[in-house]
């Protein structure tokens, strides 16, 4: 079982956070945003319960923009090195996607499923994992497979 709290942060280490509840799904992102963000093919974020993150050490910049479904997000990122470390909904949408690498141990991290396939690199995709077109409006598919890994103490 992974122990909580989580705990992580970005790569110069003037922001770190803790996540104080088991996490609800790890899945990987291939929305436009995410591949700018990260500059890479796709992300993988943790969503993790918005009242169980907490930053231990700095206070993030905050970027605002809009979702290729449309919807208003935030990204908190560290105002020195520039690292992405959460994005949420504005206005809030009580969860987090908090970005998996910036974790202390991300060792036990494995996307369930991929969201944004249309927009997806085809060789980072998978048969193995649930995929969606676009942004799912129902994430238990994602959720139910996520808690049968059982890194978590429920
Ligand atoms: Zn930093
Ligand atoms: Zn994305």
């Amino acid at each position: 079982m992974v122990p909580l709290p989580l705990t992580g942060g970005c790569q110069c280490g003037a922001l770190r956070y803790e996540i104080r509840q088991a996490p609800l799904m790890a899945y990987n992102c291939h929305c436009t945003n995410c591949q700018r963000i990260g500059g890479g093919a796709f992300s993988t974020p943790i969503t993790v319960l918005e009242a169980a993150f907490a930053f231990a050490q700095g206070e993030p910049r905050t970027f605002e923009w809009t979702s290729d479904s449309g919807t208003r997000r935030f990204g908190w990122l560290c105002g020195t090195c520039g690292g992405r470390i959460a994005h949420g909904g504005t206005p809030s949408i009580g969860v987090l996607s908090v970005r998996s690498g910036t974790l202390d141990d991300t060792s036990w991290v494995e996307p369930v499923g991929d969201i944004w396939t249309r927009s997806a690199q085809p060789w980072a995709l998978s048969s193995d994992r649930i995929g969606y077109d676009r942004q799912p409006t129902d994430y238990t598919p994602f959720v139910e497979r996520f808690r049968k890994q059982g890194r978590f103490a429920v």
